[in-house]
């Protein structure tokens, strides 16, 4: 029997993550009694993450730095969930850690105050006007100004990106996120950045979308002329657009 190809069988509970290394040369040298020493062996060799599943916990075997992006396996196999317990056994240093499963969901955790439950109130009445939709949607920075809005977003701008602009997926749940900030905010000294954010209400994971670099661009493409900037913002002073 070969102790090797027993191990990376799909017959054992034990799935491996990811395979980088070619051969497992020392195999001839193992017993079947060898397990652990098999996996330290296997994960520091080859690179290898190997993954235990337990009801309600997994057992991340990696060897130092190289741990798998666990992300796309969580996923698919229903496990970024806060009630599995992921226990990480880093085999070089033998440390332990212990994470949750909501750890391994893509993007980032929103902050606990962010107000998700008005931004979805009002993503649901996008294609309605309310009394405050010239009010300045919370946390907002855009480096532009709509009359008295100077720098946040006002709902009405927010309310048109919705209607106009294609909603980006969401990683962990396939499902359309809000658009919670455009724009391009100052950042340094001489530097405005590119700020789009999304958030999945599912989820309530935040994504940063780096791929619109023509800001202005963007806005005429997807906010109706009536709801453009009329300036943009250079620190604390209005230049006309
Ligand atoms: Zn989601």
């Amino acid at each position: 029997m070969d102790p090797g190809k027993k191990w990376t069988s799909g017959n054992s509970p034990s799935y491996w993550a990811e395979w980088e290394g070619s051969q497992l040369r020392d195999r001839e040298f193992l017993t079947f009694n060898d397990g652990d020493r098999i996996i330290r062996l296997v994960v520091r060799r080859c690179r290898l993450n190997l993954l235990e599943l337990h009801p309600d916990q997994v057992v991340v075997h990696h060897w130092g730095t190289h741990r798998a992006d666990l992300r796309p396996f969580f996923k698919t196999h229903g496990l970024a969930r806060p009630e599995i317990e992921v226990v990480l056994r880093d085999r070089k240093k033998e440390i332990v850690t212990t994470q949750n499963g909501d750890d391994f969901l893509f993007g980032d955790r929103i902050d606990a105050d962010f107000p998700l439950d008005l931004f979805i109130s009002k993503w649901s009445s996008r294609f309605n006007l309310q009394p405050d939709d010239w009010t300045p949607a919370p946390g907002t920075r855009s480096g532009f100004a709509w009359g008295g809005v100077e720098d946040s977003i006002p709902w009405i701008a927010l309310k048109a990106a919705w209607r106009q602009a294609a909603p980006l997926i969401c990683l962990n749940c396939d499902q359309p996120t809000i658009l919670t900030n455009f724009g391009q905010p100052w950042t340094g000294m001489l530097n405005r950045t590119a700020k789009f954010i999304h958030v999945c209400g599912t989820c309530r994971r935040s994504f940063r979308d780096d791929s619109i670099k023509d800001v202005p661009g963007w806005v005429a493409l997807n906010l109706e002329a009536e709801v453009w900037p009329d300036c943009e913002m250079v620190w604390d002073r209005r230049v006309k657009l």
